[in-house]
This record gives structure tokens, sequence and C-alpha cells, in this order.
């Protein structure tokens, strides 16, 4: 059954995908880029502060940016719950207020708009897809984001309904799956004529990983499927957006 509430995607295609890249991880530059060039496909990456801020990589993300692909904001110090072991003293989301979270996103944006954004364009994803700060994590900082973005990807598994969704939390897929089962999640999408979007971290590398064959098997099914329209993030986003508005 097709939920797509009297939208049409572009092209005639049957449904949204978009494949999201989070941390600016190496395993992206040394696999993921160059598949997703070798396919002609865009993607959408999520780098954080490291990735951003030495010089040497702020050269790569250029370059994957001048290529076509999105590069979207996900924090400076990827602030999480305290709970999670990699947090920084200092760092966490109960270490935040929402006038240090805007400052932090104020020049988290600087950086990105040196590849040639306008703010207005700019889409955000949430470090470990948590949405509130605060002592007892007790502030909602949606309505921040909402105000600072296009878009911003949250972390629930689901499927983005048209005439359904929150821009400012937008479901996906995180994945460790093999090839066969990021096809599946894609061919749902197609069934229900949704838009999907897919979380990756680590590409034949890293953490939370898919390996390099299984994200080029996803890619060759992508490659010419003129049932699934894949586009950043931002771009999907905005074609959902205007229609909502017209
Ligand atoms: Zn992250």
């Amino acid at each position: 059954m097709r939920s797509n509430n009297g939208l049409s995607w572009p092209l005639g295609a049957k449904c949204a995908l978009s494949l999201t890249y989070d941390d600016g991880l190496a395993s992206q530059f040394k696999y993921a880029v160059p598949q997703l060039v070798q396919y002609g496909i865009k993607g959408t990456f999520f780098p954080s502060t490291w990735g951003l801020t030495n010089p040497e990589n702020f050269r790569i993300w250029n370059q994957i940016s001048s290529a076509g692909h999105e590069i979207g904001c996900h924090t400076l110090h990827h602030p999480c719950g305290n709970s999670f072991d990699f947090v920084k003293k200092g760092y966490s989301l109960q270490d935040y207020t929402l006038d240090r979270m805007e400052k932090e996103i104020m020049t988290n944006i600087e950086l990105i708009r040196e590849f040639g954004y306008k703010s207005k364009d700019l889409v955000f994803a949430y470090p470990c897809g948590q949405t509130a700060l605060g002592a007892r994590l007790e502030t909602d900082y949606k309505p921040l984001i909402e105000n600072m973005f296009i878009a911003a990807r949250g972390t629930k598994r689901d499927y983005a309904v048209p005439g359904n969704i929150l821009m400012n939390e937008v479901p996906c897929f995180g994945v460790e799956d093999d090839g066969q089962g990021l096809i599946n999640i894609v061919k749902e999408a197609e069934r229900t004529g949704t838009w999907a979007v897919i979380l990756f971290h680590g590409v034949g590398g890293d953490y939370i990983s898919v390996t390099a064959e299984a994200h080029a098997e996803l890619l060759g099914y992508l490659k010419d499927n003129k049932d699934v329209w894949t586009a950043q993030f931002g771009k999907v986003a905005q074609y959902i957006k205007n229609i909502n508005e017209g």
C-alpha cells in the first residue's frame, strides 16, 4: 500500500532515498566516497569537529562538497548523554545550555559555509540522536535546531511518511547490514512510497560498520534505478517543503 498522501516523487520515482554518513570517518574517505563517485550517486556527510578544523581534512571535505555531496552540521564537540563512555568531561549534553549549544552550532555553520552553502540551506544531524540537554536532559533543543536548519535527522528507526514528516527530527535506519539487508530497506520504501534515510558510520572499517562490498551492492541496486529517487538529505527535505508550502 503506497502511503505518500498524494505527494509525487520527482521523475516518476516510487520513493525517495538519502544516504547519510556520520562523524567524518577515514573509512568513508577510503571506500564510501570513491564508490559514490563510481556509481554516480550523491550522499550527505555529517562530520564533527576534527574533520573540519584540521586543515588536511578540511581540504578533503571541500573536495567532497565540490563533487556535489552535501556537508551538514553535526556540532563541533559531538555532545551526547553522559552515559556514553566516549563523552569528554565537560562535553556531555548534561553540561550544555541552549545558549552554549547555539554558540557551538553558529561556529559549526560558519565552517560549513566556507564550502559555499547559504545558512538557510543547511541540514543537521543530532549527535547520538539525542534531542534534549541540561542537567536532567529536561530541555528540548529541537526548537533551536528548527530555527537554524531546513531539516534535521534524528535516529528513530522508521520511514518518513509524506504528509506526516517532522523536519526537525526525520527518522532513519542506522545500519550494520549486509548488501541484501540494505537493499531490503529500500524495497520497503518503494512499496510504501516513503522516504528512507540510511545512516552509515564505518564503511569497510571504523565502527558500527557495513562492509565495502555491502555498500557497493546497495549502490549497484540504486544506479539507474528509476523507481528510487536517490538524493542528498537536504535536497529531499527541500522538495517536500516546497510542496507543503506550494
Ligand atoms: Zn555522530
